[in-house]
């Protein structure tokens, strides 16, 4: 299997990457050294998540060259419209410290006001045509977001990154995805999502899962990332905490069989654990996104 995906547009995206949402500023600059540190080469960050300047401070002090660096960040709904998401460009790339992001994508379909989400994406279409960013997608649309914005747009986002951990693997957005050519991307790969909020159960904690992962002798995180993996999508595991970072990338080294693939994917229960992206508004999310 390889370790990097081709996206529709031909740019290379190192399929493991590190995420770093609910990462505190202050803990940002010492976990994303260590997943540099580790061998991660990808890192999935945003406006939204107030940690875009140590996300910088930490890929400068790596001593790696930027080109080594696959850097992706989002644009939050407060500023969605053309020139609104021009400037939040700007703010990104001046708090990353960059001048061309790898991936910009929109985080959220806005539904209520989607024609500010379709200039927002123009805006990102603008970006990629300038060289400002080397590939543009989006974040929690489905199918019929999808469909509403290919009609009025013209770059096919090369990306969706959305909700996808064994408990919730939304095979209907998987197929309309893959039948755009867009690549799917896992956020909470390793089931967060199912345990970081109160009640419900955890993917961690699966039996299954627990089984496969004994029979390999890994862990259980590995085992969710590698079946992201052996299916294709890009994963972006999130930690803090240095021992799991380096177990989250160790799983080039084996193999799921198709059977143990299969039983994951069984475990699919069709609920979202997530928020659900049709509820967001302005109203209720529109937080600002301050100057760089
Ligand atoms: P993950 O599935 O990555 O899980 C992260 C949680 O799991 C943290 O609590 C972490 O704790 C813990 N953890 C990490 N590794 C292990 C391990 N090996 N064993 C046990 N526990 C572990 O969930 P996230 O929701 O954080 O998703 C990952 C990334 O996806 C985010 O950081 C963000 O970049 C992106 N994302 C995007 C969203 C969107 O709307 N587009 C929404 C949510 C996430 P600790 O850190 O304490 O080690």
């Amino acid at each position: 299997m390889t370790t990097h995906l081709t996206l529709n547009n031909g740019v290379e995206l190192p399929a493991l990457g590190f995420g770093v949402f609910q990462t505190a500023p202050a803990e940002t600059v010492v976990a994303v050294e260590a997943a540099l540190r580790t061998g991660y080469r990808h890192i999935d960050t945003a406006a939204a998540y107030g940690n875009e300047r140590e996300v910088g401070e930490a890929i400068r002090r790596s001593g790696l060259d930027r080109s080594e660096i696959f850097v992706e960040t989002k644009v939050w709904i407060s500023d969605y419209g053309y020139d609104a998401a021009l400037h939040a460009f700007e703010k990104s790339a001046a708090k990353l410290g960059v001048g061309q992001l790898d991936l910009l994508i929109l985080h959220q379909p806005l539904p209520t006001d989607f024609h500010l989400t379709i200039d927002a994406y123009r805006a990102l279409e603008q970006l990629l045509a300038d060289g400002k960013v080397r590939a543009i997608g989006v974040s929690n649309f489905m199918r019929e977001n999808l469909d509403e914005l290919l009609g009025a747009t013209s770059v096919v986002p090369a990306v969706n990154q959305i909700e996808i951990h064994p408990y919730f693997a939304q095979r209907d957005v998987l197929a309309a995805d893959a039948e755009r050519g867009i690549l799917s991307q896992a956020w909470s790969p390793i089931g967060g999502i199912t345990f970081y909020r109160t009640g419900g159960t955890s993917t961690l904690d699966d039996p299954t899962i627990a089984g496969i992962a004994a029979a390999h002798g890994k862990t259980a995180a590995q085992v969710m990332l590698r079946w992201h993996l052996q299916e294709g999508r890009s994963a972006i595991p999130k930690s803090v905490t240095p021992h799991r970072i380096e177990e989250n990338f160790d799983v080039f080294g084996f193999e799921l069989t198709e059977a143990e693939l299969r039983a994951i994917d069984a475990l699919d229960e069709g609920v979202r654990r997530g928020p659900e992206p049709a509820s967001l508004t302005l109203e209720t999310a529109g937080f600002k996104i301050p100057e760089a």
